[in-house]
Protein backbone atom coordinates (compact mmCIF):
# COMPACT_ATOMS: atom_id res chain seq x y z
CA UNK A 1 0.00 0.00 0.00
CA UNK A 2 1.08 3.28 -0.93
CA UNK A 3 1.68 6.10 1.64
CA UNK A 4 -0.93 8.45 0.80
CA UNK A 5 -0.43 11.90 -0.69
CA UNK A 6 -1.95 15.57 -0.41
CA UNK A 7 -1.86 17.15 -4.01
CA UNK A 8 -1.02 20.49 -4.27
CA UNK A 9 -2.64 21.93 -7.29
CA UNK A 10 -0.87 25.41 -8.78
CA UNK A 11 -3.55 27.62 -10.83
CA UNK A 12 -2.97 31.46 -10.93
CA UNK A 13 -0.47 31.41 -7.88
CA UNK A 14 2.84 30.36 -9.60
CA UNK A 15 4.96 31.07 -6.42
CA UNK A 16 6.47 29.21 -3.37
CA UNK A 17 6.95 32.38 -1.63
CA UNK A 18 3.89 33.26 1.00
CA UNK A 19 1.41 31.09 -1.14
CA UNK A 20 -1.39 30.50 1.15
CA UNK A 21 -2.92 27.16 -0.09
CA UNK A 22 0.14 25.93 -0.65
CA UNK A 23 1.66 26.61 2.94
CA UNK A 24 -2.01 24.78 4.19
CA UNK A 25 -1.05 21.99 2.40
CA UNK A 26 2.53 21.52 3.77
CA UNK A 27 1.67 21.70 7.14
CA UNK A 28 -1.43 19.11 6.80
CA UNK A 29 1.08 16.07 7.55
CA UNK A 30 0.90 14.25 4.45
CA UNK A 31 3.91 14.52 1.57
CA UNK A 32 2.25 17.09 -1.34
CA UNK A 33 2.48 16.53 -5.04
CA UNK A 34 2.88 19.51 -7.00
CA UNK A 35 0.24 19.56 -9.90
CA UNK A 36 -0.17 21.94 -13.08
CA UNK A 37 -2.27 21.50 -15.79
CA UNK A 38 -1.84 23.40 -18.68
CA UNK A 39 -5.59 24.09 -19.45
CA UNK A 40 -6.70 22.52 -23.17
CA UNK A 41 -10.11 23.65 -22.48
CA UNK A 42 -8.54 27.32 -22.90
CA UNK A 43 -5.03 26.84 -24.88
CA UNK A 44 -7.95 25.86 -27.50
CA UNK A 45 -9.15 28.84 -27.64
CA UNK A 46 -6.00 31.00 -27.62
CA UNK A 47 -5.22 32.23 -31.17
CA UNK A 48 -1.40 32.92 -31.10
CA UNK A 49 0.66 30.25 -31.78
CA UNK A 50 3.45 32.19 -29.59
CA UNK A 51 0.88 33.81 -27.05
CA UNK A 52 3.10 35.46 -24.83
CA UNK A 53 1.25 34.02 -21.63
CA UNK A 54 1.63 30.70 -22.37
CA UNK A 55 5.52 31.43 -22.76
CA UNK A 56 5.46 33.20 -19.39
CA UNK A 57 3.79 30.61 -17.61
CA UNK A 58 5.97 28.09 -19.14
CA UNK A 59 9.24 30.14 -17.91
CA UNK A 60 7.97 30.32 -14.76
CA UNK A 61 7.29 26.47 -14.09
CA UNK A 62 10.94 25.70 -15.65
CA UNK A 63 11.76 28.46 -12.52
CA UNK A 64 9.79 26.40 -9.77
CA UNK A 65 10.95 22.99 -11.18
CA UNK A 66 14.35 23.92 -10.77
CA UNK A 67 13.81 24.75 -7.63
CA UNK A 68 11.88 21.69 -6.58
CA UNK A 69 14.71 19.59 -7.78
CA UNK A 70 17.04 21.16 -5.16
CA UNK A 71 14.64 19.12 -2.70
CA UNK A 72 14.39 15.74 -4.57
CA UNK A 73 10.68 16.59 -5.69
CA UNK A 74 9.58 17.43 -8.87
CA UNK A 75 6.34 19.43 -10.19
CA UNK A 76 4.11 16.56 -11.99
CA UNK A 77 3.03 18.91 -15.14
CA UNK A 78 0.05 17.32 -17.62
CA UNK A 79 -1.23 18.99 -20.25
CA UNK A 80 -5.51 17.97 -21.16
CA UNK A 81 -8.89 19.00 -19.70
CA UNK A 82 -9.00 18.74 -15.93
CA UNK A 83 -11.50 16.31 -15.40
CA UNK A 84 -9.29 14.01 -17.15
CA UNK A 85 -5.85 14.52 -15.74
CA UNK A 86 -7.72 14.45 -12.17
CA UNK A 87 -8.83 10.96 -13.61
CA UNK A 88 -5.77 9.98 -14.54
CA UNK A 89 -4.02 11.67 -11.11
CA UNK A 90 -6.50 9.45 -8.78
CA UNK A 91 -5.41 6.32 -10.85
CA UNK A 92 -1.57 7.00 -10.06
CA UNK A 93 -1.69 8.12 -6.34
CA UNK A 94 -3.52 7.65 -3.57
CA UNK A 95 -5.24 10.94 -3.13
CA UNK A 96 -6.26 12.05 0.12
CA UNK A 97 -7.30 15.61 -0.59
CA UNK A 98 -6.60 18.42 -3.33
CA UNK A 99 -5.27 21.89 -2.09
CA UNK A 100 -5.88 25.03 -4.30
CA UNK A 101 -6.51 28.74 -3.76
CA UNK A 102 -9.38 30.04 -4.49
CA UNK A 103 -10.42 31.17 -8.30
CA UNK A 104 -13.56 33.07 -9.00
CA UNK A 105 -13.87 33.71 -12.45
CA UNK A 106 -16.88 31.64 -13.63
CA UNK A 107 -15.29 29.06 -15.93
CA UNK A 108 -12.81 28.72 -13.30
CA UNK A 109 -15.85 28.14 -10.59
CA UNK A 110 -17.31 25.05 -12.43
CA UNK A 111 -14.38 23.60 -13.01
CA UNK A 112 -13.52 23.38 -9.62
CA UNK A 113 -17.13 22.28 -9.31
CA UNK A 114 -16.89 19.35 -11.50
CA UNK A 115 -13.31 18.34 -10.11
CA UNK A 116 -14.48 18.04 -6.50
CA UNK A 117 -17.80 16.06 -7.88
CA UNK A 118 -15.38 13.48 -9.08
CA UNK A 119 -12.84 13.87 -6.15
CA UNK A 120 -15.75 13.14 -3.65
CA UNK A 121 -16.78 9.98 -5.48
CA UNK A 122 -12.93 8.86 -5.11
CA UNK A 123 -13.05 9.94 -1.48
CA UNK A 124 -11.05 12.51 -1.86
CA UNK A 125 -11.86 16.26 -1.73
CA UNK A 126 -11.00 19.74 -2.95
CA UNK A 127 -10.14 22.15 -0.39
CA UNK A 128 -9.47 26.11 -1.55
CA UNK A 129 -8.07 29.08 0.16
CA UNK A 130 -8.29 32.72 -0.25
CA UNK A 131 -4.82 33.95 -1.74
CA UNK A 132 -5.61 36.06 -4.91
CA UNK A 133 -6.90 38.93 -2.92
CA UNK A 134 -6.62 40.53 0.33
CA UNK A 135 -10.50 40.74 0.30
CA UNK A 136 -13.26 38.30 -1.48
CA UNK A 137 -16.40 37.46 -2.67
CA UNK A 138 -18.75 39.19 -0.27
CA UNK A 139 -16.13 40.10 2.45
CA UNK A 140 -16.42 43.73 1.83
CA UNK A 141 -20.35 44.77 1.12
CA UNK A 142 -22.48 47.56 2.22
CA UNK A 143 -24.51 47.32 5.89
CA UNK A 144 -27.38 45.51 4.23
CA UNK A 145 -24.70 42.89 2.46
CA UNK A 146 -25.72 43.75 -1.16
CA UNK A 147 -22.34 44.60 -2.83
CA UNK A 148 -21.02 47.30 -3.60
CA UNK A 149 -21.47 49.14 -7.41
CA UNK A 150 -19.56 51.81 -6.29
CA UNK A 151 -15.82 51.85 -6.29
CA UNK A 152 -15.23 54.91 -3.21
CA UNK A 153 -17.69 53.51 -0.46
CA UNK A 154 -15.87 50.21 -1.34
CA UNK A 155 -12.80 51.18 -1.00
CA UNK A 156 -13.62 53.05 2.33
CA UNK A 157 -14.62 50.14 3.73
CA UNK A 158 -12.26 47.61 2.81
CA UNK A 159 -9.59 50.42 4.59
CA UNK A 160 -11.33 50.30 7.31
CA UNK A 161 -11.82 46.37 7.63
CA UNK A 162 -8.09 46.28 7.08
CA UNK A 163 -5.94 44.61 9.81
CA UNK A 164 -1.82 43.40 9.92
CA UNK A 165 -3.63 40.12 9.75
CA UNK A 166 -4.88 40.50 6.34
CA UNK A 167 -1.22 40.98 4.44
CA UNK A 168 0.55 39.02 7.23
CA UNK A 169 2.82 36.66 5.03
CA UNK A 170 3.19 33.11 4.91
CA UNK A 171 6.57 30.78 5.58
CA UNK A 172 6.09 28.12 2.71
CA UNK A 173 9.76 28.16 1.67
CA UNK A 174 10.27 26.44 4.86
CA UNK A 175 8.42 23.85 4.65
CA UNK A 176 9.46 22.77 1.05
CA UNK A 177 10.67 19.20 2.55
CA UNK A 178 6.92 18.11 2.59
CA UNK A 179 7.03 18.16 -1.06
CA UNK A 180 6.25 14.28 -2.38
CA UNK A 181 9.72 12.88 -3.17
CA UNK A 182 10.30 11.58 -6.63
CA UNK A 183 12.88 12.35 -9.68
CA UNK A 184 12.43 15.42 -11.77
CA UNK A 185 10.14 15.03 -14.58
CA UNK A 186 10.71 17.53 -17.97
CA UNK A 187 8.76 20.39 -18.25
CA UNK A 188 6.47 19.42 -21.47
CA UNK A 189 7.91 21.04 -24.81
CA UNK A 190 5.34 24.13 -25.68
CA UNK A 191 5.71 22.39 -28.98
CA UNK A 192 4.33 19.41 -27.67
CA UNK A 193 0.92 21.68 -27.12
CA UNK A 194 1.19 23.25 -30.86
CA UNK A 195 2.62 26.16 -29.43
CA UNK A 196 5.72 28.09 -29.97
CA UNK A 197 8.42 30.42 -27.63
CA UNK A 198 7.82 34.06 -27.77
CA UNK A 199 10.94 35.44 -27.88
CA UNK A 200 10.43 38.77 -25.28
CA UNK A 201 11.89 38.84 -22.14
CA UNK A 202 9.18 39.54 -19.39
CA UNK A 203 9.44 42.58 -16.60
CA UNK A 204 10.65 41.21 -13.22
CA UNK A 205 8.69 40.54 -10.26
CA UNK A 206 10.18 43.19 -7.69
CA UNK A 207 8.35 46.23 -6.75
CA UNK A 208 10.45 48.96 -7.98
CA UNK A 209 10.19 51.40 -4.44
CA UNK A 210 11.49 54.41 -6.59
CA UNK A 211 8.44 54.08 -9.18
CA UNK A 212 5.84 53.52 -6.19
CA UNK A 213 7.02 56.52 -4.68
CA UNK A 214 6.56 58.66 -7.28
CA UNK A 215 3.35 57.27 -8.56
CA UNK A 216 0.86 59.85 -7.78
CA UNK A 217 2.86 62.24 -9.63
CA UNK A 218 4.18 59.97 -12.65
CA UNK A 219 1.77 57.00 -13.35
CA UNK A 220 -0.43 59.20 -15.69
CA UNK A 221 2.38 59.87 -18.11
CA UNK A 222 3.09 57.11 -20.80
CA UNK A 223 6.28 57.89 -21.80
CA UNK A 224 8.03 57.52 -18.04
CA UNK A 225 8.38 54.33 -16.41
CA UNK A 226 5.77 55.56 -13.84
CA UNK A 227 4.07 52.56 -13.24
CA UNK A 228 5.26 49.36 -11.99
CA UNK A 229 4.79 46.66 -14.68
CA UNK A 230 3.43 43.81 -12.02
CA UNK A 231 -0.05 42.90 -14.06
CA UNK A 232 1.28 40.09 -15.08
CA UNK A 233 2.59 38.98 -11.99
CA UNK A 234 -0.94 39.35 -10.14
CA UNK A 235 -2.55 37.57 -12.93
CA UNK A 236 -0.18 34.41 -12.29
CA UNK A 237 0.64 35.03 -9.30
CA UNK A 238 4.31 34.91 -9.44
CA UNK A 239 4.16 38.23 -6.46
CA UNK A 240 2.05 37.80 -3.38
CA UNK A 241 -0.57 40.16 -2.68
CA UNK A 242 0.27 40.55 0.78
CA UNK A 243 3.55 41.43 0.55
CA UNK A 244 2.57 44.01 -1.89
CA UNK A 245 -0.38 45.56 0.22
CA UNK A 246 2.22 45.93 2.64
CA UNK A 247 4.50 47.67 0.47
CA UNK A 248 2.10 49.96 -0.84
CA UNK A 249 0.72 50.95 2.73
CA UNK A 250 4.28 52.16 3.50
CA UNK A 251 4.86 53.46 -0.11
CA UNK A 252 1.80 54.94 -1.61
CA UNK A 253 -1.72 55.42 -1.03
CA UNK A 254 -2.57 56.48 -4.61
CA UNK A 255 -1.04 52.88 -5.83
CA UNK A 256 -2.71 50.92 -2.47
CA UNK A 257 -5.59 52.37 -4.83
CA UNK A 258 -5.48 50.77 -7.48
CA UNK A 259 -4.96 47.37 -5.84
CA UNK A 260 -8.23 48.01 -4.46
CA UNK A 261 -9.73 48.80 -7.99
CA UNK A 262 -8.52 45.06 -8.60
CA UNK A 263 -10.73 43.80 -5.73
CA UNK A 264 -13.45 45.58 -6.70
CA UNK A 265 -13.46 44.53 -10.27
CA UNK A 266 -12.96 40.91 -9.49
CA UNK A 267 -16.03 41.38 -6.49
CA UNK A 268 -18.34 42.77 -9.09
CA UNK A 269 -17.77 39.86 -11.57
CA UNK A 270 -18.20 37.56 -8.76
CA UNK A 271 -21.26 38.57 -7.75
CA UNK A 272 -22.45 39.64 -11.63
CA UNK A 273 -21.21 36.57 -14.09
CA UNK A 274 -23.27 37.68 -16.61
CA UNK A 275 -20.85 40.78 -16.97
CA UNK A 276 -18.85 38.15 -18.99
CA UNK A 277 -21.05 39.10 -22.21
CA UNK A 278 -23.36 41.65 -20.91
CA UNK A 279 -23.76 45.50 -20.11
CA UNK A 280 -23.69 45.90 -16.41
CA UNK A 281 -26.59 48.58 -17.32
CA UNK A 282 -28.59 46.65 -19.54
CA UNK A 283 -30.18 49.79 -21.31
CA UNK A 284 -26.59 49.82 -22.82
CA UNK A 285 -27.68 47.10 -25.00
CA UNK A 286 -29.82 49.15 -27.09
CA UNK A 287 -26.87 51.10 -28.66
CA UNK A 288 -26.33 50.69 -32.27
CA UNK A 289 -23.20 49.78 -33.00
CA UNK A 290 -21.75 50.42 -36.54
CA UNK A 291 -18.92 47.56 -35.97
CA UNK A 292 -16.95 48.55 -39.55
CA UNK A 293 -14.57 45.62 -39.82
CA UNK A 294 -12.07 47.84 -41.69
CA UNK A 295 -12.09 50.47 -39.60
CA UNK A 296 -12.11 47.59 -36.27
CA UNK A 297 -8.70 46.64 -38.65
CA UNK A 298 -7.17 49.94 -38.60
CA UNK A 299 -7.76 50.29 -35.11
CA UNK A 300 -6.17 46.98 -34.48
CA UNK A 301 -3.11 48.13 -36.25
CA UNK A 302 -2.78 51.49 -35.45
CA UNK A 303 -3.49 53.01 -38.34
CA UNK A 304 -6.46 55.12 -37.20
CA UNK A 305 -4.61 58.72 -37.94
CA UNK A 306 -4.83 59.96 -33.86
CA UNK A 307 -1.36 59.16 -32.93
CA UNK A 308 -2.17 58.55 -28.95
CA UNK A 309 -4.42 55.77 -30.24
CA UNK A 310 -2.00 54.33 -32.87
CA UNK A 311 0.98 54.40 -30.77
CA UNK A 312 -1.20 52.45 -27.61
CA UNK A 313 -2.07 49.87 -30.11
CA UNK A 314 1.49 49.35 -31.65
CA UNK A 315 2.82 49.36 -28.24
CA UNK A 316 0.64 46.72 -27.30
CA UNK A 317 0.68 44.54 -30.30
CA UNK A 318 4.78 44.83 -29.85
CA UNK A 319 4.84 44.33 -26.08
CA UNK A 320 1.60 42.82 -24.70
CA UNK A 321 1.56 45.93 -22.68
CA UNK A 322 -0.09 49.34 -23.21
CA UNK A 323 -0.09 52.21 -20.91
CA UNK A 324 -3.11 52.43 -18.64
CA UNK A 325 -3.69 56.10 -19.55
CA UNK A 326 -3.55 54.75 -22.94
CA UNK A 327 -5.29 52.17 -22.26
CA UNK A 328 -8.53 54.35 -21.16
CA UNK A 329 -8.16 56.46 -24.74
CA UNK A 330 -7.76 53.99 -27.25
CA UNK A 331 -10.92 52.25 -25.62
CA UNK A 332 -12.91 55.19 -25.61
CA UNK A 333 -11.45 56.04 -29.30
CA UNK A 334 -12.77 52.72 -30.60
CA UNK A 335 -16.46 52.63 -28.95
CA UNK A 336 -17.32 56.17 -28.96
CA UNK A 337 -15.44 57.65 -31.92
CA UNK A 338 -15.79 54.23 -33.93
CA UNK A 339 -19.13 53.24 -32.55
CA UNK A 340 -17.77 49.81 -32.19
CA UNK A 341 -18.56 47.64 -29.59
CA UNK A 342 -17.13 47.39 -26.49
CA UNK A 343 -16.94 43.79 -26.25
CA UNK A 344 -15.02 43.81 -29.80
CA UNK A 345 -12.27 45.74 -28.37
CA UNK A 346 -12.50 43.94 -24.71
CA UNK A 347 -11.84 40.67 -27.17
CA UNK A 348 -8.46 42.28 -29.06
CA UNK A 349 -7.25 43.21 -25.18
CA UNK A 350 -7.78 39.58 -24.22
CA UNK A 351 -6.00 38.47 -26.88
CA UNK A 352 -3.11 40.81 -26.08
CA UNK A 353 -2.38 41.61 -23.43
CA UNK A 354 0.08 39.79 -21.11
CA UNK A 355 -1.67 40.95 -18.03
CA UNK A 356 -4.93 40.30 -19.14
CA UNK A 357 -7.32 39.63 -16.14
CA UNK A 358 -10.95 38.87 -17.03
CA UNK A 359 -12.76 40.79 -14.67
CA UNK A 360 -9.86 43.82 -14.91
CA UNK A 361 -10.55 43.78 -18.58
CA UNK A 362 -14.47 43.21 -18.52
CA UNK A 363 -14.88 46.01 -16.22
CA UNK A 364 -12.70 48.39 -17.74
CA UNK A 365 -14.47 48.46 -20.80
CA UNK A 366 -17.60 48.84 -19.55
CA UNK A 367 -16.49 51.67 -17.28
CA UNK A 368 -15.25 53.53 -20.58
CA UNK A 369 -18.50 52.81 -22.46
CA UNK A 370 -20.33 53.69 -20.07
CA UNK A 371 -22.79 50.87 -19.22
CA UNK A 372 -20.38 49.52 -16.20
CA UNK A 373 -20.99 50.06 -12.45
CA UNK A 374 -19.58 53.17 -11.53
CA UNK A 375 -18.53 54.30 -14.77
CA UNK A 376 -17.84 56.87 -17.11
CA UNK A 377 -20.77 59.14 -17.98
CA UNK A 378 -21.58 58.39 -21.72
CA UNK A 379 -21.05 61.66 -22.27
CA UNK A 380 -17.46 61.44 -21.56
CA UNK A 381 -15.81 61.38 -24.55
CA UNK A 382 -12.14 61.58 -24.82
CA UNK A 383 -10.23 64.09 -26.75
CA UNK A 384 -7.43 61.95 -28.55
CA UNK A 385 -5.04 65.20 -28.99
CA UNK A 386 -5.72 67.13 -25.66
CA UNK A 387 -5.28 63.90 -24.29
CA UNK A 388 -1.92 63.67 -26.13
CA UNK A 389 -0.69 67.20 -24.99
CA UNK A 390 -1.65 66.53 -21.68
CA UNK A 391 0.17 63.31 -21.16
CA UNK A 392 2.53 63.21 -23.94
CA UNK A 393 3.36 67.17 -24.72
CA UNK A 394 6.50 66.53 -25.90
CA UNK A 395 5.41 63.52 -28.44
CA UNK A 396 8.33 61.38 -26.68
CA UNK A 397 5.42 58.51 -26.30
CA UNK A 398 4.12 58.64 -29.73
CA UNK A 399 7.41 59.19 -31.21
CA UNK A 400 8.57 55.57 -29.59
CA UNK A 401 5.64 54.12 -31.78
CA UNK A 402 4.72 56.04 -34.50
CA UNK A 403 7.84 57.24 -36.20
CA UNK A 404 6.27 58.76 -39.27
CA UNK A 405 4.07 61.05 -36.93
CA UNK A 406 4.17 64.67 -38.67
CA UNK A 407 5.80 63.15 -41.71
CA UNK A 408 4.24 63.01 -45.28
CA UNK A 409 3.94 58.72 -44.23
CA UNK A 410 1.70 59.28 -41.64
CA UNK A 411 -1.91 58.00 -42.69
CA UNK A 412 -4.89 60.84 -42.07
CA UNK A 413 -7.66 60.61 -39.74
CA UNK A 414 -10.20 58.09 -40.38
CA UNK A 415 -12.73 59.94 -38.94
CA UNK A 416 -12.96 63.71 -37.98
CA UNK A 417 -13.22 64.36 -33.95
CA UNK A 418 -16.25 66.73 -33.98
CA UNK A 419 -18.16 64.66 -35.96
CA UNK A 420 -17.71 61.33 -34.67
CA UNK A 421 -18.51 63.18 -30.84
CA UNK A 422 -21.25 63.95 -32.22
CA UNK A 423 -22.52 60.73 -33.80
CA UNK A 424 -21.79 59.50 -30.79
CA UNK A 425 -23.71 61.31 -28.22
CA UNK A 426 -26.89 60.69 -31.00
CA UNK A 427 -26.17 56.77 -30.70
CA UNK A 428 -25.88 56.72 -26.96
CA UNK A 429 -29.29 59.26 -26.65
CA UNK A 430 -31.41 56.97 -28.80
CA UNK A 431 -30.23 53.97 -26.90
CA UNK A 432 -31.57 55.10 -23.67
CA UNK A 433 -33.73 57.55 -24.79
CA UNK A 434 -32.75 60.85 -24.05
CA UNK A 435 -33.84 64.18 -25.57
P1 LIG B 1 0.22 49.79 -12.00
O1 LIG B 1 -0.29 51.14 -12.31
O2 LIG B 1 1.59 49.68 -11.49
O3 LIG B 1 -0.81 49.17 -10.95
C1 LIG B 1 -0.50 48.03 -10.15
C2 LIG B 1 -1.57 47.00 -10.28
O4 LIG B 1 -2.81 47.50 -9.82
C3 LIG B 1 -1.83 46.56 -11.70
O5 LIG B 1 -0.87 45.64 -12.14
C4 LIG B 1 -3.23 45.97 -11.57
O6 LIG B 1 -3.21 44.69 -11.01
C5 LIG B 1 -3.87 46.91 -10.57
N1 LIG B 1 -4.58 47.97 -11.32
C6 LIG B 1 -4.11 49.18 -11.68
N2 LIG B 1 -5.06 49.87 -12.32
C7 LIG B 1 -6.15 49.08 -12.38
C8 LIG B 1 -7.46 49.22 -12.92
N3 LIG B 1 -7.87 50.34 -13.52
N4 LIG B 1 -8.31 48.17 -12.83
C9 LIG B 1 -7.95 47.04 -12.20
N5 LIG B 1 -6.73 46.85 -11.67
C10 LIG B 1 -5.85 47.84 -11.74
N6 LIG B 1 -5.55 45.48 -15.87
C11 LIG B 1 -5.25 44.19 -15.79
O7 LIG B 1 -4.61 43.75 -14.82
N7 LIG B 1 -5.68 43.30 -16.75
C12 LIG B 1 -6.41 43.71 -17.83
O8 LIG B 1 -6.78 42.88 -18.67
C13 LIG B 1 -6.71 45.10 -17.94
N8 LIG B 1 -7.42 45.57 -19.01
C14 LIG B 1 -7.71 46.92 -19.08
C15 LIG B 1 -8.48 47.39 -20.14
C16 LIG B 1 -8.80 48.75 -20.24
C17 LIG B 1 -9.64 49.25 -21.38
C18 LIG B 1 -8.32 49.65 -19.26
C19 LIG B 1 -8.63 51.12 -19.33
C20 LIG B 1 -7.56 49.19 -18.19
C21 LIG B 1 -7.26 47.82 -18.07
N9 LIG B 1 -6.51 47.32 -16.98
C22 LIG B 1 -6.24 45.98 -16.91
C23 LIG B 1 -6.14 48.20 -15.85
C24 LIG B 1 -4.74 48.86 -15.96
O9 LIG B 1 -4.61 49.50 -17.19
C25 LIG B 1 -3.60 47.85 -15.79
O10 LIG B 1 -3.79 47.12 -14.58
C26 LIG B 1 -2.26 48.53 -15.69
O11 LIG B 1 -2.05 49.36 -16.81
C27 LIG B 1 -1.16 47.48 -15.63
O12 LIG B 1 0.09 48.11 -15.59
P2 LIG B 1 0.95 48.11 -14.27
O13 LIG B 1 1.10 46.72 -13.75
O14 LIG B 1 2.19 48.90 -14.56
O15 LIG B 1 -0.02 48.90 -13.29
Amino acid sequence: MQTPVHIFWFRRDLRFDDNYGLFRALSAGLPVVPVFIFDKEILDYLEDRDDRRLTFIHDTLTQLQGQLATRGSSLDIRYGKPLEVFAQLLSEYPVRAVFANHDYEPYAAARDGAVNALLLQQGASLITFKDQVIFEKDEVVKNDGLPYGVYTPYSKKWKLQLQPAHYQSFDSLGLMDNFYRQPERPVPALEAMGFTRHPDAFPGNVLNEAVVKLYHQQRDFPALPGTTQLGVHLRFGTVSIRRLVAQALQLNETFLGELIWREFFMQLLWHYPRLVHECHKREYEAIRWRNDEKEFEAWCEGRTGYPIVDAGMRELNATGFMHNRVRMVVASFLIKHLLIDWRLGEGYFARKLLDFDLSANNCNWQWVAGCGCDAAPYFRIFNPASQAKKFDGQDQYIKRWVPEYKTRDYVLPIVDHEFARKRCLAAYKEALQMK
